[in-house]
């Protein structure tokens, strides 16, 4: 399948997508049931749009996005084939730039976001797929909700028509202890079990590049990859 790659970086990156696969499908046989299905996202931050595509034409549905400007700058080139997501940080003001171009945001983790979410896809006549970013390893760095206040933002969520909540979202700190990702799965599965009216959990997105079989292990249904699949990134675009 690689060696129908137009070139060595191209190439590079198929045979990246066939480990990832092959690793995933392994953590699935041996950590999960034989009818669960584990999604693959693309993380392109950075990534330029030929790359993308080529990840795209080599199977991936899904990708996704963190920076508001640069996903605008290139979104017109990406084929259509694939679905992109919402995972970075999110301000406020930029919602109603990315509410149409998006089929859900990952990283929602206060009321006031997710009331100007509700606000934006209502006035587009759509309701806005999300999930709820956990700050599971409390870092001060990080955006998401602590775990102690997850409930509560979920029961303050399912109170607006115009969004969704479809699970969890986190990033466990790097080198951080099974324990935590232990942890996620079980908000997840204890949120699902609360049967909170129009909630529906189907989503757990946990583990990037350096994790995802670990996350596997722990329930994780979508794992977001992104220098493991195209390489090491290029910091020089800016912040969006
Ligand atoms: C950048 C990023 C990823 C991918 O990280 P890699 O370590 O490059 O795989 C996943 N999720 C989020 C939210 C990110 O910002």
């Amino acid at each position: 399948m690689c060696s129908q790659a137009a070139n060595p970086m191209m190439s590079q990156v198929c045979q990246n997508l066939e480990r990832i696969r092959y690793n995933v499908e392994n953590a699935r046989t041996k950590y999960r049931s034989v009818n669960e299905k584990i999604d693959i996202m693309a993380v392109t931050k950075t990534v330029d749009t030929e790359k993308i595509n080529f990840a795209v034409e080599s199977g991936i549905t899904l990708l996704g996005e963190n920076r508001v400007q640069e996903f605008l700058s290139k979104k017109d080139e990406y084929l259509l084939e694939a679905q992109v997501h919402f995972i970075g940080h999110l301000q406020t003001n930029k919602v109603k730039y990315i509410i149409n171009e998006v089929t859900m945001i990952q990283s929602v983790d206060s009321v006031r976001l997710i009331s100007e979410i509700n606000r934006q896809a209502e006035k587009n006549g759509r309701i806005m797929d999300i999930l709820l970013e956990v700050n599971i390893g409390l870092e001060q760095s990080k955006s998401g909700v602590s775990a102690q206040k997850l409930k509560e933002l979920a029961l303050q969520a399912a109170e607006y028509k115009n969004v969704h909540v479809r699970g969890l979202m986190a990033i466990p700190p790097i080198g951080a202890d099974e324990s935590l990702y232990a942890e996620m799965n079980e908000l997840y599965h204890k949120l699902d079990e609360s049967n909170i009216d129009g909630i529906d959990m189907d989503i757990l997105s946990m583990g990037m590049s350096g994790d995802y079989e670990l996350a596997i292990k722990h329930g994780s249904n979508l794992v977001r990859i992104g220098t493991g699949l195209f390489g090491a990134r290029n910091y020089n675009i800016t912040e969006g």
